[in-house]
């Protein structure tokens, strides 16, 4: 059996990794709150975390409280996006060997960008699969330790940090809206809310385009789905093959979970943009395009949706500010 991450472990990641990450500001969204009956609307605002988004607070404990000699050796990630920055970064930033994998598809900035925050890259492969074959590889052939993504007890406290950072400003808080992936990010701050005040409404957001964790809930194991691709990229990608910590801790303290369409995740980046001239990436605005499009019903409730990040590529995000704009002036 596995033993699931508390509320005392998420204290802990909170002291480990007080150092490295910022304590991200929250900031409040009347705009919302008029059009949505809502008692109030805040956006805890990840995006203006180190590196861009969330992630850095999971790796940041996951490769803090490996053991001495784990660290000497180097830590190991296949993650083409802000989970690889992250890594990158945080073992950086301590003087650890970080190595991320990456297949030959993924864009040279990318690729340059790892770099430059102090990781090694293995390129190799044509797809996400064969990347992943390097890594195991490498990761047997020297002993490196690895930092995945959403599937550890340390990354899932990590990643409740950001709960507890809510409640402590807003403790009249009665509805979270959370963009979900993989999953670490609703597992950790879901389970911190449950644990301090289960009355708190966990929304986990997932995409129309990619519900990997919303099926495998349905069928009560993991299950894979077609990759259609999405504007929300950060939110892409399966649970894994097996999923021992996710599903269990979403199963049972997520409330409720709805799925948003590309139409509404460009509104959510639009209004963040118009509002209150924020840059976000589009699994940061899933929360808003779901409150702005009623797909859920957020009135007389004090709301904190997480704007998880602002990874974008710039051409992408200014074709979507400029489409939203013109269906606006119609
Ligand atoms: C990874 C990521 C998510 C989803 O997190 P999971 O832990 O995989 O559910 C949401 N938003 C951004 C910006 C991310 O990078």
């Amino acid at each position: 059996m596995v033993t699931l991450p508390t509320l005392i472990n998420v204290y802990q990641a909170a002291e480990r990794i007080q150092h490295v990450i910022r304590k991200t500001p929250i900031f409040e969204a009347p705009e919302l709150k008029e059009l949505s009956g809502a008692a109030s609307i805040h956006y805890k605002m990840e995006c203006l975390q180190q590196t861009g988004a969330f992630k850095v607070r999971g790796a940041a404990n996951k490769i803090l409280s490996l053991t001495d000699e784990e660290k000497q050796h180097g830590v190991i990630t296949f993650s083409t996006g802000n989970h690889g920055k992250a890594v990158a970064y945080v073992a950086g930033q301590m003087g650890i060997r970080a190595v991320v994998c990456l297949s030959e598809k993924v864009p040279t900035y990318r690729a340059d960008l790892i770099r430059s925050l102090g990781a090694e890259v293995a390129v190799q492969g044509k797809s996400q699969d064969e990347a992943e074959e390097n890594y195991y590889r490498i990761l047997k052939d020297e002993g490196l330790a690895p930092v995945v993504p959403f599937d550890d007890p340390m990354v899932i406290a990590g990643q409740g940090t950001i709960t507890l950072e809510i409640l402590e400003k807003l403790p009249d808080t009665d509805m979270l809206l959370v963009p979900l992936s993989g999953g670490g990010l609703v597992s950790g701050m879901a389970l911190v809310a449950k644990q301090i005040n289960p009355a708190i409404h966990i929304v986990a957001i997932s995409l129309e385009r990619s519900p990997a964790m919303y099926e495998s809930l349905k069928a009560g194991k993991p299950v894979q789905v077609e990759e259609k691709g999405s504007l929300a990229d950060s939110l892409l990608g399966g649970i894994g093959v097996e999923n021992h910590y996710n599903l269990p801790l979403i199963d049972r303290y997520v409330d409720e979970h709805i799925l948003v369409s590309e139409d509404d995740i460009k509104t959510g980046m639009y209004s963040a943009y118009n509002s209150q001239q924020m840059i976000i990436e589009g699994a940061a605005a899933v929360g808003i395009g779901a409150i702005i499009n009623k797909k859920l019903d957020v009135t007389g409730k004090n709301v904190v949706s997480i704007l998880s990040g602002r990874s974008i590529d710039t051409r992408r995000y200014l074709q979507v500010i400029a489409e939203q704009q013109r269906v606006g002036e119609k």
